[in-house]
């Protein structure tokens, strides 16, 4: 079992957190809450481990956001991007184009054995979301059905935060502000097995969730444009994990009705579910499949739709208008494609989805314990991604669980950040079974902590 790190010497005088509260707006915070608990200033990452101003190691227990795949200051990644800087640092990509980019799209298109082999290029995930709706709206309006220009996301889904992205985010929390900006869409039933009744199992709820988008389509296919998943784990949703079954019965009603299927790959893609893509558990391609947060590695910004030949055929025309004209200064920016090599070549020669899956027995064992404690609930594992909620009892005896558990966690030296009652981890790939035991060993400590009062 091993340790924490030794500490590393300071490398920033200590008052970053306070001069950080004053400028900087930071994101999904209440700013108040910064007036008494400055922001914790990292100095530096070397692995799962990050470092505050003091030297403090913490590890990274959620991949920065679920971003980083292989660990901070990873040095083929590092070396990739610093190579690239000495060839071309960035050019825009109308009228242009350069090796990483082609190389990128061409390995990304081999992955979906071909079946999305047109890669449209942005930097962050909600834009990429935005792009799979105009394009999936455009190309009906290119084949003769204007009127198919409303979508459909699952209830608890999260696509992001601009405002089109926003429409299809079923979160109150990140949307009642701004109702009246956004347009309606259809929330149709999640497969959340958590919600199984009586004996049902996950399939039972995936068929109960697919009779619901059933009816809907029933009625109103016509105009429905796309439906958008986040296939296996609703990260921002609480974790909420569906069978496979879900997405074949997805795919199966949206080819019977004229709809795409959008995957939103930004979490769950790149290995962390236990196949290169989460779609591939269930042995379906969708119409459009969106990537970020990890196709860099947790790198730089980068964002991207893959799509299928009916849909990038549909656009080929003599006539502008009829091209996808979205625009972006740094799409394909050569630094985040060269990152996203790099992360591609170690899938590749470290056999990561292999690997990935001893990962996920290692952390399904170090985390037994959470399966018999009687103040969790709705223990629940996929691939990378484990996840457990307090019990709703002990959840009303602890209003402020959430918070004292990130807390107790930091003084543990874990980063974590609880969504509700819900604690998950999602560690970065490179982690080692000793490092997973201390994780485990922390979070039950921050838990018991957390839990005193
Ligand atoms: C994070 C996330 C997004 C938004 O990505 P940003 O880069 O934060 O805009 C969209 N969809 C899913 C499933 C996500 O987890």
């Amino acid at each position: 079992m091993s340790t924490l790190p030794a500490s590393s010497p300071p490398t920033l005088p200590p008052d970053w957190g306070q001069r950080s509260r004053l400028s900087v707006w930071h994101p999904c915070t209440q700013m108040q809450h910064h007036q008494e608990v400055a922001p914790l200033a990292i100095a530096k990452g070397q692995g799962v481990w990050l470092y505050d101003a003091q030297g403090r190691a913490y590890m990274d227990c959620i991949s920065s956001w679920w971003t980083n795949l292989f660990g901070h200051a990873n040095p083929r990644i590092n070396a990739a991007i610093q190579e690239q800087m000495g060839r071309i640092e960035h050019v825009m990509l109308a009228g242009l184009t350069h090796p990483p980019v082609v190389e990128l799209s061409e390995q990304l298109s081999a992955l979906t054995q071909h079946h999305l082999g047109h890669a449209f290029y942005a930097s962050d995930g909600a834009s990429a979301v935005e792009i799979a709706m105009k394009m999936s709206h455009h190309f009906w309006r290119q084949t003769g059905q204007p009127q198919k220009n409303e979508f459909i996301c699952l209830s608890s889904s999260y696509h992001g935060e601009t405002l089109g992205a926003l429409s299809l985010t079923d979160v109150p929390l990140f949307r009642a502000s701004y109702e009246s900006l956004i347009k309606g869409v259809h929330t149709v039933m999640s497969p959340d097995a958590r919600q199984a009744q009586g004996e049902e199992t996950p399939d039972d709820v995936a068929k109960r969730a697919a009779q619901a988008l059933s009816d809907l389509l029933m009625r109103r296919a016509q105009h429905i444009s796309a439906l958008i998943v986040e296939p296996r784990v609703q990260c921002a949703g609480h974790m909420a994990m569906h069978s496979p079954l879900y997405l074949q019965l997805a795919r199966d009603l949206c080819d019977q009705h004229g709809v795409h299927l959008i995957a939103d790959e930004i979490a769950v893609g790149c290995g962390r579910t236990g196949t290169f893509f989460a779609c591939e558990s269930a042995q379906i391609w969708p119409d459009f499949l969106t990537l970020s947060k990890g196709i860099s590695a947790g790198y730089l910004p980068l964002s991207i739709v893959l799509c299928t030949d009916t849909v990038y055929g549909a656009f080929l025309s003599d006539q502008l208008a009829q091209g996808f004209l979205h625009s972006h200064s740094y799409s394909g920016n050569p630094l985040a494609c060269s990152a996203a090599l790099a992360a591609l070549a170690i899938f590749e020669s470290d056999h990561i989805v292999a690997h990935n899956l001893t990962l996920a027995r290692t952390l399904e064992e170090a985390f037994r314990w959470t399966q018999s404690d009687d103040r969790l609930v709705h223990h629940r594992q996929t691939g990378l991604i484990l996840a457990f909620d307090l019990h709703p009892q002990c959840a009303r005896d602890h209003p402020e669980f959430t918070s004292r558990m990130h807390f107790h966690a930091l003084e543990q030296g874990l980063l974590i950040r609880p969504i509700g009652e819900t604690v998950y981890v999602m560690p970065p790939y490179v982690i080692t079974q000793g490092e997973i035991e201390l994780m485990s060993k922390g979070i039950e400590r921050a838990l018991n902590l957390s839990l005193k009062h």
